[in-house]
């Protein structure tokens, strides 16, 4: 399979090509992606510029018949989309088939986001005139999105990026490029206007920078790595680019005495090592209270050890390979450097397996203060770290003793200190009795601190970075 770049309305190759390996079984070549040049790029954002104000007077209908389309050809093809996602990206076949249908699903949501356009209209302080507040496209939107939800990422941008009126170039990360060329290939049959959605398929650092310094492209939005953010910020910020980012996480599971133990260790399990751990919602700090922190400790062990590590297509399969060799190499140092630091390591070794790929053990580090290497740098794999702590004062202290803000859970039977913890831990998303990782559709998703910048992504907010607001005063 060869996977082109989209651009006004035309699929095309490129010379150089890039090949798309599969993780469960470096074997297995899915295909060969275009590597889009700035050329290419630059054709691309000429296309979208000129599609930009015929989408931009498009109805209310149209829109919503676009989206719905889409919505629903995902929906109906969820197996086998999610099956391309599984064997390209590496988690497992129902987190593949989840993330295909939530895809769909942000799609279903935004068709209908296109009917429930509002606005305001109010009395001026001036006698005899009246005010409308209307909401505008932003214009031309350069999405760059990141390998670890190669589908459901380029969804939340692209659904609210059409609805409200936008168009797009879609530089995906370079690993993924199947799930973005399907995504893209039922967008092409979806009625939207040739050039209204782009796709470019390249070198992120080569592509990234010219994206930006384009006069043409009104705005980014990014999810990636906190280095790249940090450097599209600043770029943006020089040429006043509207720009929206999201980033790393090292996320806090507080674990109170009180708590259900069970499911304590059922949301850790799963927030730490599902999907491989490579969430930046994964919960990969866990705070534990004294008297339950050795129990919990040797549970949570027990559970580890029996996940189920394989190729990511086979059945009972509960985690998937890490995705390449490069960040395969990235976990096994953290848990090294962890070992050094006087972290008490269990698991976390590379695993020889039938197929080959980039497959290891799901890591365990108890005994480690917060001052630690590993308690402060993001990992993106399935590597979950312990901090005793004395009470729930601590905790939430220690909860909040990071750069990051991202996503913060807690378990506990006692209301208090849900309640308390809602309040004052520092993230974006707050969850009581759940993993940090795993969220719904329909609401807002973003952090506060180094996690993100800008306004949030998904539900009605996303209304906030896909459209401008329009004052406008009129005399009768
Ligand atoms: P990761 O390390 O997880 O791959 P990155 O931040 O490097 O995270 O990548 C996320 C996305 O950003 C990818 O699509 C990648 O191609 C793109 N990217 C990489 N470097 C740059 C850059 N300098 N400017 C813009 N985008 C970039």
């Amino acid at each position: 399979m060869d996977y082109k770049n989209f651009i006004g309305g035309a699929w095309l190759a490129t010379a150089e090509s890039t090949p798309n390996v599969n993780p469960s079984d470096t074997t297995d070549i899915l295909g060969h992606a275009a590597k889009g040049t700035v050329a290419d790029l630059d054709r691309a954002i000429d296309a979208s510029h000129a599609a930009a104000p015929e989408w931009a007077t498009s109805t209310p209908q149209q829109r919503f018949d676009v989206l719905d389309f889409i919505g629903t050809e995902i929906l109906a093809r969820k197996e086998e989309l999610g099956t391309l996602l599984s064997r390209e990206e590496g988690k497992t076949l129902p987190e593949g088939i989840g993330e295909a249908a939530r895809a769909g699903q942000i799609f279903k949501f935004f068709a209908g986001e296109a009917l429930r356009q509002t606005g305001d209209r109010l009395d001026s302080v001036r006698p005899g005139v009246e005010i409308d507040i209307t909401r505008s496209p932003v214009g031309v939107i350069g999405l760059i999105t990141p390998w670890n939800f190669p589908i459901a990422i380029p969804a939340w941008k692209l659904a609210p990026a059409i609805c409200y009126g936008n168009t797009v170039i879609l530089k995906p990360a370079e690993l993924v490029p199947g799930c973005a060329h399907a995504l893209v290939e039922i967008i092409s049959r979806s009625g939207l206007p040739a050039g209204v959605v782009n796709l470019v398929m390249g070198r992120g650092s080569e592509l990234g920078p010219r994206m930006i310094d384009s006069d043409k492209v009104n705005a980014i939005s990014f999810t990636g790595s906190v280095p790249t953010g940090r450097g599209i910020a600043a770029a943006c910020g020089a040429n006043l680019k509207k720009v929206q980012l999201e980033m790393g996480g090292k996320n806090p599971m507080v674990v109170l005495d009180d708590a259900d133990l069970e499911l304590a260790v059922d949301a850790c399990l799963n927030g730490a090592f599902f999907s491989t751990g490579q969430r930046c919602t994964a919960s990969s700090r866990l705070i534990v209270t004294e008297k339950i922190h050795d129990q919990f400790v040797a549970t949570l062990y027990d559970r580890m050890m029996a996940l189920k590590v394989g190729h990511a297509l086979e059945a009972g399969i509960q985690m998937g390979p890490v995705v390449d060799q490069r960040q395969l190499e990235q976990n096994l140092s953290y848990t090294e450097i962890a070992g050094k630091e006087g972290g008490k390591v269990l698991g976390g070794q590379q695993l020889e397996l039938a197929t080959k790929g980039f497959f290891m053990a799901p890591a365990l580090i108890s005994e480690t203060t917060n001052a630690m290497r590993i308690n402060r740098e993001e990992v993106f794999g399935p590597v979950a770290s312990v901090v005793r702590v004395k009470d729930y004062d601590e905790a939430l202290y220690v909860a909040n003793d990071t750069e990051f803000g991202l996503s913060a859970g807690i378990c506990t039977t006692s209301l208090k200190y849900a309640q308390h913890f809602k309040r004052n831990a520092q993230a974006g998303m707050v969850m009581v009795n759940l993993p940090t990782a795993g969220v719904d559709y329909h609401v807002p998703f973003g952090g506060t601190k180094g996690s993100s910048f800008g306004s949030r992504e998904q539900g009605r907010y996303a209304a906030e970075f896909y459209t401008t607001v329009k004052t406008a005063y009129t005399l009768p």
